[in-house]
């Protein structure tokens, strides 16, 4: 059975990037992923995409029609593609023999995704129908600030809980900097107040809390370091994804039956 990889993450943190660079890692190493990108507002697709939202939906079309700004638009394009999502599935369903991976691009703003009505009921029917589950991708570069990097785990621990998936973490541009220092504030502590010693603010303060509060969320969180367009630990990265799918099976679908 195919498995839906949906991936999210902040803008500019390289989702479509890493969806290309996974693609062509797929298609050089067994059956050819199927691609749905589903950004009505970017201007290329660097992947070859089996289905694309803006062969449905007119980002610019939307905006003038109904008198809508950029962010409004790229929901009501979500919104008018999710009535159609049947569809969707049903090719899917139809498809599912032919391939390993379902990859599902979001756009560039991740809560245009993962707090809208459609976005939820996009990964309601993938998750109830495939084995669904999430790559957040992280901007590693942007990360080395630990105030940041807090925030950027607070918000993919907020996307775990509420989206009930298993969930891999793609610390991306290693190429730029290495992901190990993210690993280590992550394994230990210490570390992590350390870093926090230079920053003696409020934020500071609350960040300390938290970070106690998300030990637990680190404890068996998967992480991958990528760099999207070297290439670089890719080969990790799918390992954990076939871990992610194990856990659907094994804990995931057992906890959303109970809840039916
Ligand atoms: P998205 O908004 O999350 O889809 O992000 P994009 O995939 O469009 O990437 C945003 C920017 O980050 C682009 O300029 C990419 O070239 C760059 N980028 C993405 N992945 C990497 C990476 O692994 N290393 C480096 N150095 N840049 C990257
Ligand atoms: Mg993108």
């Amino acid at each position: 059975q195919p498995v839906c990889v949906i991936i999210l993450g902040m803008a500019g943190s390289g989702k479509t990037t890493l969806v290309n660079r996974l693609t062509s890692k797929l298609y050089s190493s067994g059956p050819p992923p199927y691609v749905v990108n589903l950004d009505p507002a970017c201007l290329e697709v660097p992947y070859p995409a089996n289905v694309d939202i803006r062969d449905t939906v007119n980002y610019k079309e939307v905006m003038k029609q109904y008198g809508l700004g950029p962010n409004g638009a790229i929901v009501t394009c979500l919104n008018l593609f999710s009535t159609k999502f049947d569809q969707l599935l049903s090719l899917m369903k139809k498809n599912q023999g032919r391939h390993k991976y379902y990859l599902f691009d979001t756009p560039g703003q991740i809560e245009v995704f993962t707090w809208s009505a459609s976005g939820n009921i996009i990964t309601e029917a993938l998750a109830s129908t495939f084995p669904t589950v999430v790559v957040y991708v992280m901007d590693t570069v942007r990360s080395v600030n630990p105030v940041t990097f807090m925030s950027n785990m607070l918000y993919a621990c907020s996307i775990l809980y509420k989206s009930k998936l298993p969930f891999v973490v793609a610390m991306n541009k290693i190429d730029v900097v290495d992901h190990n220092f993210a690993v280590e504030w992550m394994r230990d502590f210490e570390s992590f107040e350390e870093a926090l010693d230079s920053e003696t603010s409020y934020v500071s303060n609350l960040t300390r809390s938290m970070c106690l509060a998300l030990e637990d969320f680190y404890k068996d969180l998967l992480v991958a370091g990528v760099s999207s367009t070297t290439g670089d630990g890719f080969d990790e990265l799918l390992q954990k994804l076939v871990a992610a799918e194990k856990e659907f099976h094994d804990v995931y679908q057992i906890e959303r039956k109970e809840e039916e």
